[in-house]
This record gives structure tokens, sequence and C-alpha cells, in this order.
């Protein structure tokens, strides 16, 4: 999954409103980052191989320590109590939101993905395969995405225009790109070169979401 994966980020955003929006979009691929950077240091496998599974070229074979059922468990409570010793604000709402967000990759990533995420060790491996149909898995990402942005913006509205503008282009780039990515996007060739491009959306999106962030800061002090 790859869009879908900001949709709780997006609706955690509107409870824990002390995180900011970019720290939840990376709760949310914080366990892709660490695939990424275990596939480039050959720590984890993958195999590219074009049209592998629906459109997906990714022969995930070999990915326990980031996406094992019991790394991701205890990879998303760790997030969760980093962020919540870092940031002010409640600490059981920030352990609660950041934690359930970075779990969340694991849950959608079961949607979508192929039986390849292990239950234990690199045994018993599980997905429920909603990629094999790309024309169900977009728009079901897409969905996901704008749910959890329509939850934040209702939660927690902008205090300016700008914001509430921000965050809708926002969601809609990330519908683009998620369409440009599954239907038009030529792959790397390498499970190196995938990773790298993995991680480079990734911060970018973050950045983008920083941009948010900034953007629905209240300017006028008092009122
Ligand atoms: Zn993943």
């Amino acid at each position: 999954m790859f869009i879908g994966h900001y949709g709780p980020a997006l609706a955690a955003k509107g409870f824990a409103k002390t995180v900011p929006l970019w720290v939840l979009f990376v709760a949310a691929q914080w366990v892709d980052f660490l695939w990424a950077t275990f596939v480039i240091v050959g720590i984890e496998k993958v195999r590219i191989i074009e049209n592998f599974f629906g459109l997906s070229p990714l022969d995930l074979y070999f990915m326990p320590y980031s996406h094992g059922l019991p790394s991701a468990i205890l990879l998303s409570l760790f997030i969760g109590g980093v962020v919540a010793a870092l940031l002010p604000g409640n600490r059981v709402v920030i352990i609660a939101a950041v934690a359930l967000t970075a779990f969340s990759h694991w849950l959608g990533d079961l949607i979508v993905h192929r039986p390849d995420l292990p239950l234990i060790f690199d045994e018993m491996k599980v997905g429920f395969g909603l990629w094999a149909n790309p024309y169900v898995s977009v728009p079901v990402e897409i969905g996901l995405m704008f749910l959890g942005l329509w939850i934040y913006d209702r939660a927690a509205p902008s205090p300016t225009r700008a914001g509430t503008i921000a965050l809708w282009a926002l969601g809609f780039f990330m519908a683009a790109l998620q369409i440009q990515n599954t239907f038009f996007a030529e792959h790397p060739a390498s499970a190196e070169g995938f990773a790298q491009l993995s991680l480079f959306g990734y911060v970018l999106l973050a950045l983008f979401a920083a941009g948010v962030d900034w953007a629905r800061k209240e300017k006028a002090p008092g009122r």
C-alpha cells in the first residue's frame, strides 16, 4: 500500500492535535523507511519483476525484520514512545496516535499485498492480495486517504483558509501520485533503485505535510 497509508495518519492528526502531521506521515511509513534501508544495505530482499502481482513489480520474498507481525508491533510501540518522549502534550494520546498510525501500515499492507507478510520469523505469510486488481486497490487507497483527510479537517478545522487549501491540495496531489505510480510509472530496474525511490517519495510527502502544518498554524496571536 502506498497513499492509503496516509489515511490513518491524517485521521490521527484530528485527535492528537499536538503531533505535527509530518511526524504522523513518517509514522505511517515507518516500517517502510526501515524496509527501504534494509533493502539498500542488503538485510532484506526484494526482486523487481514487471507485472509480478497485478501491476506491482515487487516480489517481497524476504522482509521479516520490517514487515513481520511481531517486529511491526514492536517498531510501532517504539516510534510511539520516542515521539511521546520528545513532544509536548498528553503522553497517552501521543503514544496511541503514533503507534496506531505506525501499526496501521502493516494492516494496510495486509489488505493489498500477496501473502508476503510473515506472522512469525519468515514463516506463515499472509496478505489478502487486493493489488491483484489495481482498478479496485487504487480507489480503495485513495478513498482511505481522503477519508482520513476529511476526518482531520472536520475534527480540527484550519484557522486559516490557506491551511484548508493546502491540506486538500496535498490530498489531490497524493491521489494523482497513486494513479501515476500504479498505472504510468516506469519502475526502477533494481531493488536498491526501488528502495531509494520509495525513501525519496516518503521524505517528499513528509516535507509537504510539514508545509500543511505551517499553513494551518494560528497566525494571529490571541483571540
Ligand atoms: Zn510496507
